[in-house]
């Protein structure tokens, strides 16, 4: 039998527990993609300076700041916590 376990509060759940709730959480650049004139893809200039940043980025952080997912499985307790503020916002005190 597979066990889970909440992945905030670390309470067992079951592979089909009906206390036992999966979050997705995707993180991605909202710009589009790279425009390119005809007069870019002559000069070459403005590819060339992508082409020097990504040559020198550290690989991790490019990730992040391309595309980043993840899969959690949480308790009943805790979808209600996430849901009443899904980006742990601190409330002023
Ligand atoms: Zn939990």
């Amino acid at each position: 039998m597979i066990r889970y376990e909440c992945d905030r509060c670390g309470e067992r759940l079951g592979a089909n527990d009906p206390k036992r709730f999966i979050v997705k959480l995707e993180v991605y650049a909202a710009a589009g993609h790279l425009e390119f004139t005809e007069s870019d893809l002559d000069a070459t200039s403005k590819l060339n300076e992508v082409i020097e940043e990504l040559a020198v980025a550290d690989p991790d952080e490019l990730e992040d700041q391309t595309y980043r997912h993840f899969r959690f499985d949480v308790c009943d307790a805790c979808r209600k916590i996430i849901l009443s503020n899904p980006l742990g916002i601190k409330s002023p005190q």
